[in-house]
């Protein structure tokens, strides 16, 4: 195959567990052998000699800016809804609560659809329009059928979008309004993806599952790409990550092993990769706990943070093995603070945490007590998406003014 310009670096796919290589030019799902997820592989070496830090500095503003890093062949297949490269801001007084120098949030809620689902869900609807793909499915806790739907509409392709019932109402509407086919489950994600499954010999459409097709890890590879760059290529301490299927820990980690073949990485040090999960559900954290590689299904599996509510995920031991190459953890924090550590963030720096990342403050707080974490590093905390998304999260009622009566102002 040849480099054309700036896109076109794809080697191969490879089998994350058994390692057989399959042919990027083709449609794939898991790996025909092992029923494992797919890595996409680079001519790095090629990309190396390519592309330089000057270059891309001159770059719009968005995830496409690392084009050599990413699977598109052509750039004119892409669909996007400007996909905007995220802040990253200091909270020194949410910090503070935890005693620390330098916290950091990466706030994805800026993202089309309010959640970072959009960037693994912009790179896999591109490829599937490349591929020439004009049906795709996926079952979805919330936001990754939010951003399917939409990006398969900017595609003009066909979405079914399967999701547990009581999955958040904004959820469901998201997905209605962007003209997907949707259907409610009186089940779990996992249930969401088996009707996927079964329902393609007959629909004939490509399962864009979390981790079943090689692309929307790419996508969220440039969590990664980004923040190492806006840090100037000396990435932080440790990375706090709210972890469901792990595309986003797994992604990331595999741009810091992109980024130090590339030779751009200012330290061999990488980060703690901390992978954080809801008492209420924690199969990473449960496995990551007795040594064991694969995850057991979490039994009973309930959250509000809903993108956590990943009872079994396809790819366990590609989390697993991210966060111990790492020098990392996985944890659960408990789910009855997450309203606090919500209202905690937003009245303190005035950021909209949603649920998912309010547990990794919770996480910090246990990191924190147990010695892990110290005052002076560099702690980079993920908000994957927008408290805006979450009205069933906070519960409070406000006070209610009767116009009919004089007010009491000094009770105000
Ligand atoms: C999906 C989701 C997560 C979990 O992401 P994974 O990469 O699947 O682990 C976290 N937060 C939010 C808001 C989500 O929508």
């Amino acid at each position: 195959m040849s480099n054309h310009g700036t896109h076109g670096f794809v080697t191969h796919l490879e089998c994350a567990l058994c390692g057989k290589p399959h042919d990027a030019e083709q449609v794939q799902n898991l790996c025909r052998s092992c029923q494992k997820p797919l890595w996409v592989r680079y001519d790095l070496a090629a990309v190396k000699a390519r592309l330089t830090k000057a270059a891309l500095a001159g770059r719009p503003f968005t995830m496409w800016r690392y084009a050599e890093l990413l699977p598109m062949r052509d750039p004119a297949k892409i669909v996007s809804l400007a996909e905007t490269m995220t802040p990253i801001l200091e909270v020194n007084k949410l910090g503070a609560e935890f005693g620390l120098e330098h916290l950091y949030i990466k706030d994805e809620s800026r993202l089309p659809t309010g959640s970072f689902k959009a960037r693994g869900m912009a790179m896999a609807i591109s490829k599937a329009n490349e591929l020439g793909l004009t049906r795709v499915a996926v079952p979805t806790a919330g936001n990754a059928g939010g951003a399917l739907a939409a990006y398969a509409a900017r595609a003009g392709m066909e979405a079914y979008i399967f999701m547990p019932q009581d999955t958040p109402l904004i959820n469901q509407k998201e997905c209605f309004l962007s003209g997907a086919h949707t259907f409610r489950v009186n089940g779990l994600i996992t249930d969401c993806g088996r009707l996927v499954g079964e329902g393609k010999p007959v629909k004939g459409w490509f399962d864009v599952s979390t981790l079943k097709e090689p692309y929307r890890i790419e996508g969220k590879k440039t969590m990664g790409l980004e923040l190492a760059e806006q840090f100037q290529w000396a990435l932080p301490d440790v990375i706090l990550y709210p972890t469901g299927g792990g595309t986003g820990l797994i992604g990331m980690w595999k741009a810091f092993q992109e980024l130090e073949a590339l030779g751009w990485l200012a330290s061999p040090k990488k980060p703690r990769m901390v992978s954080c999960q809801s008492s209420g559900c924690a199969p990473i954290a449960v496995a990551f706990e007795h040594g064991e590689r694969f995850a057991k299904k979490f039994e009973n599996a309930a959250t509000i943070a809903s993108g956590l509510r990943v009872p079994a995920a396809v790819g366990d031991f590609m989390i697993l093995d991210a966060v111990r190459a790492s020098g990392g953890i996985a944890l659960a924090a408990p789910e009855a603070d997450i309203p606090h550590w919500m209202r905690q963030a937003a009245s303190l720096e005035g950021i909209a945490l949603c649920p998912e990342t309010a547990v990794c403050l919770g996480a910090l707080k246990l990191l924190r007590e147990r010695g892990l974490v110290q005052p002076q590093e560099r702690v980079l905390i993920f908000n994957t998406g927008a408290a805006q998304k979450y009205p069933e999260a906070v519960q409070e009622q406000l006070p209610l003014l009767d116009v009919g009566r004089p007010i009491d102002w000094t009770a105000v």
